[in-house]
Order: structure tokens, then sequence, then C-alpha cells
């Protein structure tokens, strides 16, 4: 059925149906002018904003409807987890074309639904309206962290070591698979991560409570385009070791079959929502040793965090090269 058969309110209507905006500290979710939440005592709040633009972020060829709507709302809670935080709750701003059909945007839901749930983050209301031809879906949260355990870009310092989580490489194949027609079968797990990225909630609180992270960001630009924003924020220069960077085994495969050099997937894919951090070497040391064989939070050290005046550079086999000679630092220092 087309949009324009149930109207912008039949539409909320449905919407409401679909989404569960109860919580305890929800005192009004969707349905009044504006949602009413309880603050929480003690905490700070963190508040993003990002968007999806159909045909720059994602294209319906191949994307469901339902992987957008979770990816709508992971990207804005992987900006929380990023800070140290948990996401609380969550607004929705929908322009849809009319051509839109009621399923399509009830099947959006669906995985903005599951993502809700899989997070805990509420979502308690939106905005609905009517674009041209294309689509924006366009989701804010608000999430919550304790006073000491906010984690910046900007916390660095000199001599500290840079830890990232997982793997890197596999959302850049996915969306090179997808784009390109080709057979999913053997690059499944990348596609999964491209269309439907997993946000390291649980893995990131449980590193903060247990090592003294000194500032974080998340991978949605790419591992080069990260490593400088740290750099620049705290005014440091770094020493990346390319190979000790874990790549996700479909990257090597998909990068061999193109006639690709890894590194361009390790340093440019984006959209991982790995997380990207920093901690000091006694810091480490420490927690290292007081660590249970088999237990392990699953975050490799890549590099070590130097003096401002040295630069970005990459160690590979004996050699040192600067970072931008690769031609894909989109900063500048
Ligand atoms: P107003 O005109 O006062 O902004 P709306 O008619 O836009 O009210 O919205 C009515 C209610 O429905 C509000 O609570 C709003 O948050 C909710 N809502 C509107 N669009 C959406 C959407 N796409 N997703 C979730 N909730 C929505
Ligand atoms: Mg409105």
């Amino acid at each position: 059925m087309k949009l324009a058969r149930v109207g912008e309110f039949g539409l909320i209507d449905r919407i409401q149906r679909l989404i569960v905006d109860e919580s305890p500290d929800v005192v009004l979710g969707i349905g009044d002018d504006a949602a009413v939440l309880h603050p929480q005592k003690d905490r700070l709040i963190l508040f993003t904003i990002d968007a999806l633009v159909e045909g720059i972020h994602f294209n319906l060829r191949y994307s469901p409807f339902e992987s957008l709507g979770w990816k709508a709302l992971a990207i804005n809670i992987s900006d929380i987890v990023a800070m140290g935080g948990i996401p609380r709750h969550g607004v929705v701003s929908l322009a849809l074309p009319a051509s839109w059909k009621v399923e399509d945007v009830e099947s959006l839901y669906r995985g903005l639904r599951r993502c809700s749930e899989a997070y805990d983050c509420v979502l308690v209301g939106g905005d609905t309206t009517r674009s041209l031809d294309r689509c924006c879906i366009s989701v804010s949260v608000i999430g919550e962290v304790e006073e000491g355990n906010v984690k910046s870009r900007k916390g660095a310092q000199e001599g500290e070591l840079l830890c990232v989580t997982g793997e890197l490489g596999g959302a850049r194949v996915g969306w090179e698979v997808l784009e390109s027609d080709t057979d999913r079968g053997p690059f499944l797990k990348a596609v999964n991560r491209f269309l439907e990225p997993k946000v390291k909630l649980r893995e990131v609180q449980e590193l903060i409570a247990e090592l003294n992270v000194t500032s974080m960001i998340d991978i949605s630009d790419g591992l080069a385009s990260e490593v400088g924003h740290i750099c620049r924020q705290s005014g440091l220069g770094c020493i990346l070791w390319e190979e000790k960077v874990p790549v996700a085994e479909e990257t090597v495969i998909w990068a061999d079959r193109r006639g690709e050099s890894i590194s361009r997937y390790i340093f440019t894919s984006g959209e991982e929502y790995e997380l990207l951090f920093t901690v000091k070497k006694n810091d480490y040391e420490r927690w290292k040793a007081t660590q249970p064989i088999q237990k392990d939070l699953n975050f490799t050290i890549v590099g070590e965090m130097v003096k401002r005046d040295k630069g970005i550079h990459v160690k590979r086999g004996g050699e040192i090269v600067p970072l931008s000679s690769f031609g894909w630092d989109h900063f500048h220092q």
C-alpha cells in the first residue's frame, strides 16, 4: 500500500504499534509534542545525531529496509559507546518519497526495533515528512555516562599504546561485494557487517571497567582517518604497526581476488564500528598480568603514540613511511 493512502498520521499510528517505548525512565513516549524522560542522577548526558541518505550512504538496490533501520540506529549507538557511555533513548526523523510502500516503512521499523532491543535504547519519538525522490533517515540518540568515564578523542599521551578491537576491512569488502553484484556466499560475514553493523557496547563497558582507557573513537571513516583524529585532538603523532592490524579473513581473500593491496582495506575501510583507543603501557602490563590465560578482551595493540613533531607513520617490515604518502589521510595536521 502506498504511503499516500495512509497519510502521515496513519503511518505514525502504525509506527507507534511497531516500537516499544515503555521503560521506567520514559514518562511519555510517542504521541505527544515531545517525549518526557526522567534524567538519571549523577550522570552526564551524551547526545548525538547521524543520518543515512539514499544514494550517499545506502543503495536500495541491495540494502533491505530492515537492515537500514538497524544501521540508522546502530551508528548512533556506536558514537555513544565510543564516548564510554550507554545509549538510553532515540528519536527517528524520516523523509520519505511518496513512492514508498507502508510495508517498506514497517520493515524499516522492524530493524530499528531489533536494534533498539539489542542495545536497550528506547525509541521515544520522531518526525515524518515527505521528500521528493530520495529517502533520508536521521536518528538522534541520548546516552549517559558517569562523570569520570567520558572517553574523548583528546586524552591520549605520548608513549601510550594504540589499540583496536576486532578485525578490520570487512565492512568495505561487504560494500564492494554488494556494489559489484558478486555472489555473497563466500563473503556473508563481510556483507552482514556492512548491512547491519554490530556495536561493541558490552565489550567496551567491560574494557573501560578493567583498563584505564585514555582516549577512544569509533571507526566510521577508516583507520587512517580515525588515527588522525586522535593524533590531532591529543596534539600527538603516532607510529602504526601495519602488520599488527588484525584483518578479517574475507578481506584477505577479496583483496587477493581484486588484485588490491590489503593495506587499502586496513586503512580506508569505514563503517567498521570497531573502537580505536589508547592506554598507558604500565596500565596495560598490569592488566595483562592479572588476566587468566583464556580470557582476553578482543583487542590488539597496533601502534604507539609519539610526539606531534614526529608525525604519523606506518611501520611495515623494516620501513617507516609517512601515512600521508599513501594518499589515504583525509586529515591535515
Ligand atoms: P508534531 O507535529 O507536534 O511534531 P507529529 O505529528 O510530528 O507531532 O508527531 C506525533 C508524535 O509521533 C510525536 O510524539 C512524534 O515524536 C511521533 N513520531 C512522528 N514521526 C515519527 C517517526 N518517524 N518515528 C517515531 N515517532 C514518530
Ligand atoms: Mg513533528
